[in-house]
C-alpha cells in the first residue's frame, strides 16, 4: 500500500525530538498563549523575512482573521480562484462579502492574472491568489494590478510553506499571507494550526485582537472576535518540524524530478515550475485525458491517488445562493475532469516512485 502521505514515517524520525518537546509542555503545564506559540511566531516571521507572524486556530481562521484585519466585510468583493479548497473562499462569503471567481492558468494552476481586471469594478477590495498545490501564483501580474486599483491582496499560502516567487517567499508580497498547519500540508503539526504574516503592524495587532476575543487586556473586549489561538502543544511540534522544512520541501521536489522522468506516456501532462518559481509540490498533479483510468489502475495495485479538486467553487452547492457567474471558467471546468494528484512526502522513497512509475506507464 503507498497512501497519498505517510505521517507515521516523518513521526518515527522525528519521534525523540517531538516526544520531548510535547512532554515539556505537559510538564510547563502552559497550553495556551505561552513561549511556544511565542518562539514559533518569531521563527515562522525570521524564515520569511517579515517582522510579524501571529499563531491561529486553523488555516481557514488565518484566512478569515486576515480578511477581518484588512477590513473586509458587507457587499465587498474579493477575487479569487475557483480552483482552490472551499475554505479559500468560504471565509469572504461568511462575512457577507461577494467571492468572485477568476480562471486559472493552465501551466500552474493559478488565478491569472490577465483576466482580473474584467471582473474589478467599485465594489472589489481584494484579491487572494492561492499558491495552490506548492506552485506560487504570478506575484508580479497580481502585485501590479493591486497597485493599479488600490487593492488589498491576501496571499493563501496553506499548501506554499517555503514557497518562493523571483526569489522572496510567498506571503511575502500581500498585506498578508496565511498558512495551515494541518497535519497533511508541508509544514504541520498533529492537530489543527494556521499562522498569519505580515509586513504590517497594524495587521498584526488586529489578528491578536480577532483571534482571542477582540481583547488586547483580559476581559476587556473592544471588538467581536474568535477563540481562534493556536496552542502551545501543536506550536511546539511545528517548531521541530521548522527546523527541517527546507530538508523536506528538496526531498519533496526530488520526487517530483522522479516523477517527471518516470512517467512518460504522452497523454499525461506533467506538473512543471515556471521560471522565477520555486515549487515545493505539496501536490504532485498530473492531468490526462485518461485520469480515471489511471487512477483505477493504480488503486488496483494499492496506491493512492486524488483529484484535488473534482468541483471548481463556483459550482459547488454552497455557493448556489451566491449566484456566482460562471462564465470564463473554462479551464478550472476541464481541470477538474482531469487533474490527478499522487501520493507526495518527503519520505517516499525511489523505488515507492518507480513502482507508481510503472503502473501509470503501463495502464490502459
Ligand atoms: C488546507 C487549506 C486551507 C485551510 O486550512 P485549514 O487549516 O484546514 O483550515 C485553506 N486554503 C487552502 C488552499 C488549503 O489547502
Amino acid at each position: 500500500m503507498i497512501p497519498m502521505v505517510d505521517l507515521k514515517r516523518q513521526y518515527r524520525q522525528l519521534k525523540d525530538e517531538i516526544d520531548r518537546a510535547v512532554q515539556e509542555v505537559l510538564d510547563s503545564a502552559q497550553f495556551i498563549l505561552g513561549p511556544n506559540v511565542a518562539g514559533l511566531e518569531e521563527e515562522v516571521a525570521a524564515y520569511n523575512g517579515i517582522p510579524y507572524a501571529v499563531g491561529v486556530a486553523n488555516g481557514t481562521d488565518a484566512l478569515l482573521m486576515a480578511l477581518r484585519a484588512c477590513g473586509i466585510g458587507d457587499g465587498d468583493e474579493v477575487i479569487t480562484t475557483p480552483f482552490t479548497f472551499i475554505a479559500t473562499a468560504e471565509v469572504v462569503a461568511e462575512l457577507n462579502a461577494v467571492p468572485v471567481f477568476v480562471d486559472i492558468v493552465p501551466e500552474t494552476f493559478n488565478i491569472d492574472p490577465k483576466k482580473i481586471e474584467e471582473k474589478i469594478n467599485d465594489r472589489t477590495k481584494a484579491i487572494i491568489p492561492v499558491h495552490l498545490f506548492g506552485h506560487p501564483a504570478d506575484m508580479d501580474g497580481i502585485m501590479e494590478i493591486a497597485r493599479n486599483y488600490n487593492l488589498l491582496v491576501i496571499e493563501d499560502c496553506a499548501q506554499a510553506f517555503g514557497a518562493e516567487y523571483r526569489g522572496r517567499k510567498v506571503g511575502t508580497f500581500g498585506n498578508c499571507g496565511c498558512f495551515s498547519f494541518f497535519p497533511s500540508k508541508n509544514l504541520a503539526c498533529y492537530g489543527d494550526g494556521g499562522m498569519i504574516i505580515s509586513g504590517d503592524e497594524r495587521i498584526a495587532a488586529a489578528v491578536r485582537m480577532l483571534r482571542n476575543h477582540g481583547s488586547k487586556q483580559r476581559y476587556y473586549h473592544d471588538v467581536l472576535g474568535y477563540n481562534s489561538r493556536l496552542d502551545e502543544l501543536q506550536a511546539a511540534i511545528v517548531r521541530v518540524k521548522l527546523k527541517r522544512i527546507d530538508e523536506f520541501n528538496e526531498l519533496r521536489r526530488l520526487n517530483a524530478d522522479r516523477y517527471c522522468s518516470g512517467i512518460t506516456r504522452d497523454d499525461v501532462i506533467l506538473p512543471g515550475e515556471e521560471e522565477g518559481a520555486k515549487h515545493v509540490y505539496h501536490q504532485f498533479t498530473l492531468r490526462s485525458s485518461k485520469r480515471d483510468d489511471i487512477a483505477k489502475r493504480l488503486s488496483e495495485e494499492d496506491i493512492a491517488s486524488a483529484v484535488y479538486y473534482p468541483v471548481p467553487l463556483h459550482r459547488q452547492r454552497a455557493f448556489a445562493r451566491l449566484d456566482v457567474p460562471s462564465g470564463g471558467l473554462a479551464i478550472s471546468e476541464i481541470f477538474a475532469g482531469e487533474v490527478l494528484s499522487l501520493p507526495m512526502f518527503p519520505e517516499l522513497t525511489e523505488d515507492e516512485i518507480h513502482t507508481i512509475c510503472h503502473v501509470i506507464n503501463h495502464a490502459v
